[in-house]
């Protein structure tokens, strides 16, 4: 243990939901931490464009590192989220079979979640898979209380400070902003999403690489103040969760994400074909959505590791990094149990991490309106 390291901060490299949740529990459990996010607002990335759904993990391969840190935050998530004021619709889910191979996979799924100690069952009227736990949060709302809370508990934000280099002084980092600022940490974590893999390569280690997988969405009012009571899942392939149906806080109903393979981590756009392909799906699964026009669309980019899923490990460059990448398609779900796990890696670097203290309260910084309308805007207001 080195007195110098732990007389540092620890730097979180981005403010998604995974950065910010990092932020919260390292502030809470009595680390001195700061967050170093390249953008002007939090949870701008994966983070704010995706389908706000806090999963159970009933589907989830048991035993898989993700797996575990989904029901680790299952386990941590509500009272954070209570004591934090996150809204949040406690719906359940539905999953209905269409056609008789549906219903065996009906029958497996609900094995799984037996394994996983999620709680479903099976509707004895049409078979449908009955899934209470799961609820629709507001995820740019989630990931801002959690690093509201944390400053509140003395961390720092720096937005706008895009970590350009990293080198290594004694046993700890220095970290540089695209503007050339320069700060002297103890250890980094590198929760930079789809660029995670350029934040590794600024120490030299290429061990993973980071493709964004696009997801497009399509935002319904439904007539005479009708809205959606509960989340409409389709049945899983091995590739995607498929197209959900889902409520929002706003009394809108959302259908998507389509899973589209990219190289360009800055397209955003959604593709003209995409609404059919999505509504496709949709109106098979909520007929109600036949015949109406979107109100808005949006899309996001999941961070999808190539060949790989939930990197979480210290770099085997300089083991002062720890990354945590890859993370594609529950981050929002799982990011507290992520970032209690990567708590538990700090001691190992010399550096002291308490138990979790009561949570601070936070106050929102947030510009008003839904979150699925506050990304679109922002991003066309800086394009
Ligand atoms: C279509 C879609 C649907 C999804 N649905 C769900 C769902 O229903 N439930 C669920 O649990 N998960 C869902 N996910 C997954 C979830 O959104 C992601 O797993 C999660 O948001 C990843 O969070 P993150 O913080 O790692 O990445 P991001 O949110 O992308 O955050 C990374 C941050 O790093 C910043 N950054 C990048 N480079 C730098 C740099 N050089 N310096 C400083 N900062 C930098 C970025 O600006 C960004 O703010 C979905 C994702 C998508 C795209």
């Amino acid at each position: 243990m080195s007195s110098l390291s732990s007389s540092r901060p620890v730097a979180v490299i981005g403010g998604g939901v995974v950065g910010s949740a990092l932020l919260y529990t390292l502030a809470h459990r009595g680390v001195d931490a700061i967050l170093l996010e390249a953008e002007g607002f939090l949870g701008l990335g994966a983070s704010g464009t995706n389908s706000g759904v806090l999963h159970t993990g009933f589907d989830s391969t048991p035993g898989q590192l993700e797996t575990e840190l989904i029901l680790r935050a299952a386990r941590i998530r509500p009272a954070i989220l209570d004591a934090l004021d996150v809204p949040v619709i406690r719906s359940g889910a539905e999953l209905v079979p269409q056609t008789v191979e549906d219903n065996e996979t009906v029958r497996s799924l609900a094995a799984n979640a037996e394994k996983n100690g999620v709680e479903v069952c099976i509707r004895p009227s049409d078979g449908a898979l009955l899934i209470p736990g799961e609820s629709v949060s507001d995820p740019v709302a989630f990931t801002q209380a959690l690093a509201a809370s944390a400053v509140a508990a003395g961390a720092k934000v720096e937005l706008n400070s895009r970590v350009s280099a990293i080198a290594t002084i004694g046993d700890g980092l220095a970290i540089q902003t695209a503007d050339g600022r320069r700060f002297e940490v103890s250890a980094a974590v590198n929760a930079a999403g789809l660029y995670a893999d350029e934040i590794a390569r600024l120490i030299g280690d290429d061990s993973f690489e980071i493709y964004p997988r696009k997801g497009e969405f399509f935002v319904f009012e439904l007539p005479d103040g009708k809205t959606l009571d509960h989340i409409i899942l389709p049945v899983p392939t091995k590739r995607t969760k498929g197209v959900l149906v889902f409520p929002t806080l706003d009394g809108k109903v959302i259908a998507g994400p389509t899973a589209v393979d990219l190289d360009d981590k800055e397209d955003w756009s959604v593709r003209p074909s995409a609404r059919e392909e999505v509504l496709a799906k949709a109106v098979r699964q909520f007929p109600a959505l036949e015949g109406l026009e979107p109100v808005a669309s949006y899309a996001g980019l999941r961070p999808a590791g190539r060949d790989s899923n939930y990197v979480i490990e210290r770099s085997a460059q300089n083991d002062r990094l720890i990354n945590v990448a890859a993370i594609r398609s529950t981050g929002l779900t799982a990011s507290l149990g992520i970032a209690d796990y990567v708590a538990g890696m700090l001691p190992e670097l010399g550096i002291r991490v308490n138990g979790l203290r009561p949570t601070t309260p936070a106050v929102i910084d947030a510009p008003l309106g839904p979150w699925w309308q506050r990304t679109a805007k922002y991003r066309n207001a800086i394009a």
